[in-house]
């Protein structure tokens, strides 16, 4: 046959689909509804190449047709899944995907999942639909977040369509689909203990616990408890996570315990924001009224749903000293993992001799700068960005003349703050402990700790004006840039400025 012509072979998925094996307590399966005329909007070859598909097919009408709900791959029994959860801090019973498809599983362990795929047995009230904006902002912070280091699901597909929509006004559909080695929420475990039907609970927690946390099964600690020791590994992945969302400025904005992967993966992107000037008092979410979800309380209400959890599981622990002694991990790995990721972000090593993790540097350094960017409303991240030019340039400067001690120019941050004295006396002591190191390395540290460009909401609200009228460059410029946030970008400069003022009153919601 001539090569040339020979049809793509469509990607298949694996015969074993780990939820198709949990058995029907715990999905239904359903087909995706179709869309009309979908059209692509966006790609990421690197989530395509994680999954072996093939670039040509991914660029052809039947990956579109498939990743727009309107057709199905080989092997590809869809569903969707059950789950439970706490809302706004108050149990809401019985939710679900209401509008995700699980398409399908691929060999090396990956699930495939569309999103806006249309009503299923948990929609509820809604449609099954999710808006272009919406989708969009999934679709780049999912890769975004996952340039900048941080845990999260992936992003293969987004795909539009006229398909009206109905939310304040009427707007058009897209499906975005999404990938990660599991979908499993704090929800699902919460769904099955809420009824008591503790054969599914261990059912689910066994398989979780083989697939994703095997180690767990051979774990002396906690008395050699499997479910606590399970317990234990998912308070420890979410105290990480939560240090880089604090560490980079990042509003979930959702924290529900159905919007908590079970993998320590940032999910469900919904009003996320990465903070534009410092308020940790920040509420991203236009519908959280009592601040529930404030960027301060992330933390906090991270444990709380982890406690949700510690609570499901409880019936598997069997102990309830030992499920709090595995909660309690969380107190400690996450203001360790939070103080490491904020000295990075100064260009202090944690392991430096003589400087492991001590709350004297945190305290002495971190916690004044924090309250001075707070009192002073400064940018957050152009703040960390100018400190490490400032440190970078020191570095060059003293390579050139190393019998010279240099000092740091630190003007360009004194111009953003306006306690211009308060800034000079913190200065002082960040330059004492500098000192302590070779300007290069804190340099290099600081490189990768501070990204030049974040999916702030002034540029996804840009991005997804152009798109609407029809101009698709700027999402795709966007994505780019988003892919390598920590390089220069020359040509994008304006995308890693202040935000214009109309940022401050973009209003997002959980309608989407
Ligand atoms: P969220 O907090 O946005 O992740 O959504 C909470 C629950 O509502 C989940 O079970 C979703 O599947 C469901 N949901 C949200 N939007 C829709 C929609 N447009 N149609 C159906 N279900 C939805
Ligand atoms: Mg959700």
């Amino acid at each position: 046959m001539d090569l040339q012509t020979a049809p793509l072979a469509p990607p298949a998925f694996a015969q074993r689909q780990s939820f198709h094996a949990l058995g029907p307590g715990f999905h239904t399966e359903l087909n995706p509804s179709p869309v009309p005329e979908p059209h692509w909007l966006a790609r990421s070859d690197d989530v395509a190449d994680l999954l072996g598909f093939d670039a040509a097919w991914m660029a052809g009408d039947e990956a579109l047709q498939v990743f727009a709900g309107n057709a199905l791959l080989p092997g590809s029994r869809p569903l969707a899944s059950v789950y439970s959860g706490h809302q706004f801090g108050v149990w809401a019973g019985q939710l679900g995907d209401g509008r995700a498809i699980l398409l399908g599983e691929t060999d090396n362990g990956l699930e495939v999942q569309l999103k806006g795929a249309g009503r299923t047995p948990y929609s509820r009230m809604g449609d099954g639909r999710a808006v272009l904006r919406s989708s969009i902002r999934e679709f780049l912070c999912s890769e975004a977040m996952h340039a900048l280091g941080i845990p999260s699901t992936r992003a293969l597909a987004l795909v539009g369509s006229p398909l009206p929509v109905r939310r304040e006004q009427i707007e058009t559909a897209a499906v975005v689909t999404r990938v990660a080695p599991s979908f499993i929420r704090f929800g699902h475990f919460e769904h099955f203990a809420a009824r008591d039907m503790q054969s599914e609970l261990k059912a689910l927690a066994d398989q979780v616990i083989d697939q994703h946390y095997p180690e767990c099964r051979s774990a002396s600690s906690l008395q050699a408890n499997a479910y606590a020791n399970f317990l234990q590994a998912v308070s420890e992945r979410t105290a990480r996570l939560l240090a880089q969302w604090q560490a980079q400025g990042f509003c979930h904005g959702v924290m529900n315990t159905d919007n908590m992967s079970i993998l320590g993966l940032t999910i469900d992107y919904g009003p996320f924001q990465f903070l534009d000037s410092f308020d940790p008092g920040h509420v991203c979410n236009h519908s959280d009224s009592q601040g529930r979800y404030a960027f301060n309380r992330q933390p906090q209400v991270a444990y709380w749903n982890l406690f949700c959890l510690g609570q499901a599981l409880l019936p598997l622990i069997g102990d309830e000293e030992l499920t709090l002694a595995a909660l309690e991990s969380y107190k400690q790995v996450f203001p360790q993992a939070y103080a490491a990721q904020m000295l990075a972000k100064l260009g202090l090593p944690e392991d430096a001799p003589g400087t492991s993790v001590d709350e004297g540097r945190f305290a002495h350094l971190v916690n004044p700068l924090l309250q001075l960017l707070s009192d002073n409303r400064v940018d957050y991240s152009i703040f960390f960005t100018r400190l490490t030019q400032a440190v970078q340039d020191l570095a060059r400067n003293q390579a050139q003349n190393p019998q010279v001690p240099q000092q740091a120019d630190f003007e360009p941050l004194r111009d953003i703050i306006l306690d211009r004295a308060g800034f000079d006396a913190w200065a002082l002591l960040y330059s004492e402990q500098l000192a302590l190191f070779t300007p290069a390395s804190a340099a290099s540290l600081m490189q990768k700790s501070n990204p030049r460009f974040l999916l702030r909401n002034h540029l996804a609200e840009t991005v997804i004006r152009a798109t609407q009228e029809g101009d698709f460059g700027p999402l795709t410029q966007l994505q780019a840039v988003l892919q390598t946030p920590f390089d220069a970008h020359p040509e994008h400069a304006d995308w890693a400025d202040f935000p214009p003022d109309w940022a401050s009153s973009l209003e997002i919601s959980c309608s989407s």
